[in-house]
């Protein structure tokens, strides 16, 4: 049996203009987003220094934030709806 449309409208993220699928009239973005995923460097100064009080903090701090808010702050993954016009203007400055 063939995927049905999407009976919810679906919107552009920007404009909210009403996007049609199967009219070829949107893009969908997909957006991943990582923490500096490079471990984390340690120099000889930082080795010496007893950290276990910051990290005592630090770990009291992980505990009061919820499993997935503290995946938020590493990892995003996000899907927005554009449509062909917002696209075009995006995709020229996405960092913008
Ligand atoms: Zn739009």
């Amino acid at each position: 049996m063939p995927a049905q449309p999407t009976e919810s409208p679906l919107f552009c993220d920007r404009c909210t203009v009403e996007l049609h699928p199967g009219r070829g009239d949107f893009f969908v973005v997909k957006i991943e987003a990582i923490a500096d995923p490079t471990p984390p460097e340690f120099t000889e100064e930082d080795l010496r220094r007893d950290h276990r009080r910051e990290i005592e903090r630090l770990l009291a701090q992980v505990e009061e934030l919820s499993e997935r808010e503290a995946m938020n702050q590493v990892f995003r993954r996000l899907t927005i709806f554009l449509c062909d016009r917002c696209y075009q203007e995006w995709i020229e400055n996405p960092a913008g």
